[in-house]
C-alpha cells in the first residue's frame, strides 16, 4: 500500500467510528441518524483531504476562514460537494462568500445579512443559501453570534431576504460550560425561532468531544472537523 492509501485508509476508518458513534448517540436519543446532516470540517487541511473524503462518500464540508473556502471550492469544483461556511464572516467578504457557499451558519447580525442581500448569481437567479443563526451561549459578546435578546430580529431579517433560507440555529458549546445544558438552552432558542418560523426546524450544534450530547439535545446538523480528519496542521 502506497503512502497515499494508508492515508485514505486511515481517514476511512476515523470517518466510520464517527458514524458508527453518531449512529450510537442517535440510538440512545431515540432518534434516527436519519435525521442528522454530518459536516465534516476541513479547515487548515489541504484540498487533497477534501477529495479523499469526498472519495470516501462525504458530501457536505466545513471551513471557517473565507479566503481558505473560497481557493478549496474553486480546486474542488468538479466534485459535487456542499460547502457550508461556519466561521465568522466580515460584511465585505459576504457577497464573495456566497458564491460557493451552499450554506453559512454563522448569520450573526443584521448588517451581515444586508450585505448578502446585494448578492445576485446570473447564472442561476434562483438559487437560495441556508442560513443559520449563530447564538452566543455567552455573556461575553466578544465571541461569537447574536445575544439572545436579538434572535428574533435576526429571524425576521432573514426571513424577508430574498436570497437566504433560514434553516434554524447554530452554536458552539462554550468551553466553561457542561455541553448538555448549553444544548439545552439551544434548544429553547429553536423552539422561538420555530415560533416565528415553523420551517426553520435545523439546529447545527455538535463537534468532536460533544457530538453525543449535542445529538440528546435535537442537532440535527453536526459539525466534526478533528474526530475525522485527524489533529489541524497550523494555520497557514
Ligand atoms: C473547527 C470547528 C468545528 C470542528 O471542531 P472539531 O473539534 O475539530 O470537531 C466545528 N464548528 C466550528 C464553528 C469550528 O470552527
Amino acid at each position: 500500500m502506497s503512502n497515499e492509501q494508508a492515508g485514505i485508509a486511515a481517514l476511512g476508518e476515523r470517518l466510520e467510528r464517527v458514524r458508527a458513534g453518531i449512529a450510537d448517540a442517535a440510538g440512545a436519543a431515540g432518534r434516527s441518524a436519519d435525521e442528522l446532516t454530518l459536516i465534516v470540517v476541513t479547515k487548515f487541511h489541504p484540498a487533497s483531504l477534501v477529495r479523499d473524503l469526498a472519495e470516501l462518500g462525504v458530501r457536505d464540508v466545513g471551513e471557517n476562514r473565507h479566503q481558505e473556502a473560497q481557493e478549496k471550492s474553486a480546486e474542488l469544483a468538479d466534485l459535487d460537494l456542499n460547502w457550508h461556511f461556519i466561521g465568522q464572516l466580515q460584511t465585505k467578504k459576504a457577497r464573495q462568500a456566497a458564491r460557493y457557499a451552499h450554506a453559512i451558519h454563522s448569520i450573526d447580525r443584521e448588517r451581515l445579512v444586508d450585505a448578502l442581500d446585494g448578492f445576485e448569481d446570473p447564472e442561476r437567479p434562483d438559487r437560495t443559501i441556508d442560513a443559520f443563526l449563530q447564538i452566543n451561549l455567552t455573556d461575553d459578546p466578544g465571541r461569537g453570534g447574536v445575544a439572545p435578546d436579538g434572535i428574533e430580529g435576526l429571524a425576521e431579517r432573514v426571513l424577508a431576504s430574498p436570497l437566504l433560507r433560514l434553516r434554524g440555529v447554530m452554536a458552539v458549546a462554550p468551553i466553561e460550560e457542561e455541553a448538555a445544558s448549553a444544548f439545552a438552552r439551544l434548544a429553547g432558542y429553536s423552539d422561538r425561532v420555530r415560533s416565528l418560523a415553523p420551517e426553520a426546524d435545523a439546529i447545527s450544534a455538535g463537534m468532536t468531544h460533544d457530538f453525543a450530547e449535542a445529538i440528546a439535545a435535537g442537532a440535527t446538523h453536526l459539525r466534526i472537523g478533528s474526530a475525522i480528519t485527524g489533529n489541524r496542521p497550523d494555520p497557514r
